[in-house]
Parts: structure tokens; C-alpha cells; sequence
């Protein structure tokens, strides 16, 4: 069985950035571009929870680094560099294959992203794999996207698509058919397994957007964490909503509830909701373009609290689904 040094020697000491003090020593030692603030997140991913124990690890490596650069993207924060901590059962750790493919797909990822790993924490774990990431970006003072800078009569935007992630586990499963005429699985599967977060929307949205939250337990549970911050309520239209492409074909098929579930409560997006005074759309919609990520405009905030969604006739739905919360539900 390899040490645990000649763990971190062999997968996850990647070359550090100039100036930049990465894995080996005590700490990492890295500075943050002058006059920047420092944005700092971390997010666990606990085997059985937030993932299936046989997911490949190319892809978990990825999905791990993913939801973190999510957090930066949602706060307009360029990143700086990443730890990763892993707990990690002794089978996994004799494993030579899955640790190379764990260690690419995370890798592959911050060398796309411009978020190097600087250090982190390996141990071993008597249960199950659990990996903790923290993450580190730099923005301007005064100018990340907070969850509490809504104002009444902003535009409620959303980046991206929504439904893919929260449908692919339903089919996985085999819980929900697919109809004949369509193979969805092989379409919707990568939303789920390795999201590619609007990190250069993020931060093209410095300065432009009000508010943003990056939607991980579903758009009406995180939009509601902006309306609560901010102090407004918001009115959605369900029919502007930027459906999945992939998924579109085979919602048409499904019962009402379980669309709705999908589409307004689904997770996992890894997408962006955020605010903007009207003024900003031609800007919004400048900086979409410059950065190849779809935007769409799918309601208004308002003075009055309260989150309401108008089906195509502008009838407010009278149940809607809930999001994901952890201490609620069971995955
Ligand atoms: P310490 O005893 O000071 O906690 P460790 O022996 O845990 O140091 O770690 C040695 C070095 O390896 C440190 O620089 C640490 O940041 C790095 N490291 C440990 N685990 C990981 C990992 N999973 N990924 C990247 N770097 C790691
Ligand atoms: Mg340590």
C-alpha cells in the first residue's frame, strides 16, 4: 500500500503557478492580486450523499472541483488555487487506477479553470470516501455578487439550462422510463456528472449584477436565498424558463408534478440565478455573448416577499416543489 506521501507525491502534487508556494510544505503560500478581496469556500462531497459510490472517478474528481468553482462563479471571484481534503477508505487507497482517474478529472479541471491545487489533507477513513475541497478567488472590494443586493424590480435571470442534473438519477435508476423515441440518459448524464460552471459569466457580471447564487439545491430554494437576504419577493414565469434541451423531448411525456419538480426544484444545476436593474439587459446580454454562456430572463423581483410562478395562462401554481435540503430529504 503506498504512504501516504507517496500518495500526494504521485497524484496530487501538480506543478505550482510562479510566485506560489504549492503542495510539500506546511502551508501553501500564494498572494492574491493587489487590491483584491479574498473569496474563500468550502464544499464536501460525502460518498452515498452526494454521489454514487460506483461513479466513474475521472468524473467525481472533476464534479468535486466543479461545485467549488461554482461558489467563485456565483460571487463574480477569479480563482486563485484550491486545497483538497480526502478521506479515503483502504480500498480506494491501494487503488492505483481510480486515484490516477480521481486525480485527471480534478486536476483537468482547475488547469481548465485557472485554479491550481496548493495543498490539502489526506487520511484514511473507516467508512465511506468523503472529499472536502476549499477554494480560493480574488475580487475587486465592493464588487461581489452578494445574495443580499437585490433590489424590487430587478430582472430574475437564470445562466445556462435547467432540469438535466435532477432528471439523470431518476433514469440512472430506472425510477423514470425515457419514451421510445428518445435516449436521453447519454444527453443529461454529463450535467450531472461533470457540471461546467458560468465562472467567466460570474465574473464578466461584476459590477452589472445586483445579486447571483449559483443553483445547487434548486432554483426556487436558491432564488428564495436571495429574496430572504434581500428583503423582496420575486414573480417567475414558467413558461420563459430555459428548459434542458436534451431534457425537453422527454418532459413532454411526464406528469405535471414530477416536471415541475424537475425543472423549478431540481439541483445539481451548477448554473447562476441572479438579479439586475432592467437597465443592465443590453449588458447582460453583451457579457453572455463575450462569454459564450445562454442567459434568460425568467421573472421580477418585488417589493412584497413571497415567491410566486405564472403557468403559460399567468395563473400563480398553487403547490410548489421544494428544494433540496440534506436534514429533509433522503438522496
Ligand atoms: P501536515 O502534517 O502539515 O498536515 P501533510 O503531511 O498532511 O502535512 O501534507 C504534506 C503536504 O501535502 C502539505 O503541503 C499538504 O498541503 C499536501 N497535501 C496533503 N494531502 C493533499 C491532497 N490530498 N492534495 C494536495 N495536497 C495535499
Ligand atoms: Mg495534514
Amino acid at each position: 500500500m503506498p504512504s501516504e506521501f507517496d500518495l500526494i507525491r504521485r497524484y496530487f502534487s501538480p506543478p505550482a503557478p510562479a510566485n506560489t508556494l504549492g503542495v510539500g510544505d506546511d502551508c501553501a503560500l500564494f498572494a492574491p492580486p493587489a487590491g483584491m478581496q479574498l473569496a474563500t469556500s468550502t464544499d464536501m462531497l460525502v460518498e452515498g450523499r452526494h454521489f454514487f459510490a460506483d461513479v466513474a472517478p475521472h468524473t467525481l474528481g472533476h464534479k468535486a472541483l466543479a461545485v467549488n468553482v461554482s461558489d467563485l462563479a456565483a460571487m463574480g471571484a477569479q480563482p486563485s488555487g484550491c486545497l483538497l481534503g480526502l478521506a479515503l477508505p483502504a480500498a480506494r487507497a491501494q487503488h492505483t487506477e481510480w486515484l490516477a482517474a480521481f486525480a485527471r478529472g480534478f486536476l483537468g479541471f482547475a488547469e481548465r479553470y485557472g485554479c491550481p491545487l496548493l495543498g490539502g489533507d489526506t487520511t484514511r477513513s473507516d467508512t465511506g470516501l468523503t472529499i472536502s475541497v476549499t477554494v480560493f478567488g480574488a475580487v475587486q472590494p465592493g464588487q461581489a455578487l452578494r445574495r443580499d443586493a437585490a433590489r424590487a424590480g430587478d430582472d430574475v435571470w437564470v445562466s445556462g439550462h435547467l432540469g438535466a442534473a435532477a432528471a439523470a438519477p431518476g433514469l440512472l435508476q430506472g425510477r423514470w422510463q425515457e419514451d421510445e423515441t428518445h435516449d436521453t440518459l447519454p444527453a443529461v448524464r454529463p450535467a450531472l456528472e461533470t457540471p461546467e460552471p458560468p465562472l467567466a459569466l460570474g465574473v464578466a457580471l461584476r459590477g452589472i449584477a445586483h445579486a447571483a447564487i449559483d443553483i445547487s439545491d434548486g432554483l426556487l430554494q436558491d432564488l428564495g436565498h436571495i429574496l430572504a437576504a434581500s428583503g423582496c419577493g420575486a414573480v417567475l414565469n414558467e413558461a420563459a424558463l430555459p428548459i434542458a434541451p436534451a431534457l425537453a423531448p422527454v418532459l413532454a411525456h411526464w406528469p405535471q408534478q414530477r416536471r415541475r419538480a424537475v425543472v423549478l426544484g431540481g439541483g445539481d444545476v451548477y448554473q447562476l440565478c441572479f438579479t439586475a436593474t432592467p437597465d443592465a439587459r443590453a449588458q447582460i446580454e453583451a457579457a453572455a455573448r463575450a462569454t459564450g454562456t445562454p442567459v434568460t430572463r425568467i421573472g421580477r423581483t418585488t417589493a412584497e416577499p413571497g415567491l410566486t410562478v405564472l403557468d403559460a395562462n399567468g395563473q400563480p401554481l398553487a403547490d410548489l416543489p421544494s428544494g433540496f435540503d440534506h436534514f429533509r430529504m433522503r438522496v
